[in-house]
C-alpha cells in the first residue's frame, strides 16, 4: 500500500499495521509484519525492516535504517542517520517485575542515540543510557552506561576498545583514558582530535 499523507508519501506493506496519530516521512519504506503504534513520529528516508515493532511515542530521525526483528519501545529516540542492526534490543524499565507492573511514561527510562550512531547486531542497550554521534556499538555488546563520540564498544559489559570515523573505517587512536591524541581516517581523510575519552572532528 502507498500512502499519500498531504504532499508526503511513503510505503507500508500490506502486512504491517501503522496506528491512528502516527508521522512518516516522505521516503520512508515500512516492510512486512511491523506494527507503528500510536503517537510515533518517524523521519524521511527510513528503511524499517521485518518484524519491527515502533512503540508509542518513539521518535525517528531521517534516513535511519532498522533491520529485522527490532522493537523500538517508548522513551527511545533515534536521531538521523542511526543504524540498528537485526534482532537488537532496547528496553524502558530498568527493574521489571511481572507481579509489579510498572506502566506508563513516567516509568520509562529515556534512551537516547545520537545521529550516525550503529549498534550492532543482537546488541542490547539498557534504557536510560546515551549513544553518542557516530558511535559504534559491536554485535552482541551489552551498553550499561553512555557511550561517548566516535567510541567502538564491545562485550558485556561493553568497554570502549578503540574508535570509528563518521564514515565507519577504525581510527588510529588508543582506547587510554587520559592520552591526547590526533589522528587521520585513511578512508574519508576526515581528521580527530582525542583528549582523554572525548573525540570530535577538527
Ligand atoms: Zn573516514
Amino acid at each position: 500500500m502507498e500512502t499519500i499523507v498531504g504532499k508526503q508519501k511513503h510505503f507500508v506493506h500490506e502486512s504491517s499495521y501503522v496506528d491512528e496519530n502516527v508521522q512518516i516521512g516522505e521516503g520512508t519504506k515500512i516492510w512486512h509484519f511491523s506494527h507503528v503504534q500510536s503517537g510515533a513520529k518517524i523521519g524521511k528516508n527510513c528503511s524499517i525492516g521485518q518484524n519491527v515493532n515502533i512503540g508509542n511515542n518513539v521518535i525517528i530521525g531521517n534516513n535511519v535504517k532498522i533491520q529485522n526483528n527490532v522493537s523500538i519501545y517508548e522513551g527511545v529516540i533515534l536521531e538521523d542517520y542511526v543504524f540498528c542492526g537485526p534482532s537488537m534490543v532496547f528496553t524502558n524499565i530498568l527493574n521489571p517485575r511481572s507481579e509489579y507492573p510498572q506502566r506508563g511514561s513516567e516509568f520509562y527510562k529515556k534512551t537516547l542515540i545520537k545521529r550516525g550512531a550503529s549498534l550492532g547486531a543482537n546488541s542490547t542497550i539498557i534504557c536510560g543510557n546515551m549513544i553518542g554521534k557516530c558511535a559504534f556499538i559491536g554485535a552482541g555488546a551489552v551498553i550499561t552506561k553512555d557511550i561517548p563520540d566516535y567510541a567502538l564498544v564491545v562485550g558485556n559489559p561493553a568497554k570502549i576498545i578503540g574508535w570509528m570515523c563518521a564514515c565507519g573505517k577504525k581510527l588510529s587512536l588508543s582506547d587510554d583514558r587520559d592520552s591526547d591524541e590526533a589522528a587521520k581516517c585513511d578512508k574519508c581523510g576526515r581528521n580527530y582530535e582525542k583528549k582523554g575519552l572525548k573525540v570530535k572532528e577538527v
